[in-house]
């Protein structure tokens, strides 16, 4: 049975998207099989998995509203090994369409039922607000990646994040659970980052991963090779460090199996 997690911040910029097509290939390159959902109507990770968004026969709007099966929305073997489900402008339209629909919080959880016994992990790429879709993601997921930078003003933002996961989750989905917290584009020789990265620590404890994102220029090249970062510099400390972040939440699901058997 798939974990499925979401991917979300309502912050734009943050390292969603990238940590979402990175960990889908990282999780794939274990032999794991991945379908990638692409939420955001930018499609960045549509294009960041090699698919073009504007040629793409179908997204997810065509499986949230028009209810398409999803074998035939999803796109095979990507250029990051995994299976996709793209997004584009058309999502756009989608979210707005979810607002007049019977059960639309869970639209997207619906769909997902027939394939989630096939895939191991299914992540979710969400966009940049708390609006339908990104509601349809919670719904649908198990667990809430949460990726951030350690700036200034992170802390208030995550915790109040935190606080609208827990209040959406009672209504939509009391299983849900925040799989952990993720640093990204950390810059260790920066001494604010080490700052809020201590209190992250302290405030939210073993939910940090111990895996850091760091800066790296090849993370942000990859896309325009359409690819994740692992096919375009393998030796990139990007491209290790999502490799290290797959095997720690491969980890952590081994131990709360363990723990709940
Ligand atoms: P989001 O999906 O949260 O909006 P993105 O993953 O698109 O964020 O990242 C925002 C920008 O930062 C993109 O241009 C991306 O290439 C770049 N970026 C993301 N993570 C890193 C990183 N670890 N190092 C360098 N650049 C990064
Ligand atoms: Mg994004």
């Amino acid at each position: 049975m798939a974990k499925v997690i979401a991917i979300a911040n309502q912050k734009g910029g943050v390292g969603k998207t990238t940590t979402a097509v990175n960990v889908a290939a990282s999780m794939a390159a274990t032999k794991r099989k991945v379908l990638l959902i692409d939420l955001d109507p930018q499609g960045n990770a549509t294009m960041g998995s090699g698919v073009d968004k504007y040629e793409v026969e179908s997204t997810s709007y065509e499986l949230l509203i028009e209810d398409k099966p999803v074998s035939e929305v999803i796109v095979k073997d990507t250029s990051g090994k995994y299976d996709l489900i793209a997004g584009n402008g058309d999502v756009t339209a989608a979210e707005i369409k979810l607002m007049e629909m019977f059960a639309r919080e869970v639209r997207l959880r619906n769909a997902l039922a027939s394939v989630r016994d096939y895939y191991d992990y299914i992540f979710i790429d969400c966009p940049p607000s708390l609006n339908q879709l990104t509601v349809n993601a919670m719904a649908a997921a198990d667990s809430v990646l949460v990726p951030m930078q350690c700036e200034y003003y992170a802390l208030e933002g995550l915790t109040a994040l935190m606080d609208t996961i827990k209040k959406l989750a009672a209504v939509v989905n009391p299983e849900l659970k925040i799989e952990g917290v993720l640093r990204t584009m950390y810059d260790p020789r920066n001494r604010l980052a080490n700052d809020v990265s201590e209190q992250l620590k302290r405030h939210f404890g073993e939910l940090v991963y111990r895996t850091v994102i760091p800066r790296n220029v090849r993370l942000a090249e990859a896309p325009s090779f359409g690819a994740p970062a692992m096919y375009y510099d393998k030796s990139s400390t990007g491209a290790k460090a999502y490799l290290a972040l797959a095997g720690e939440i491969l980890r952590r699901r081994d131990k709360t199996m363990k723990k709940a058997s």
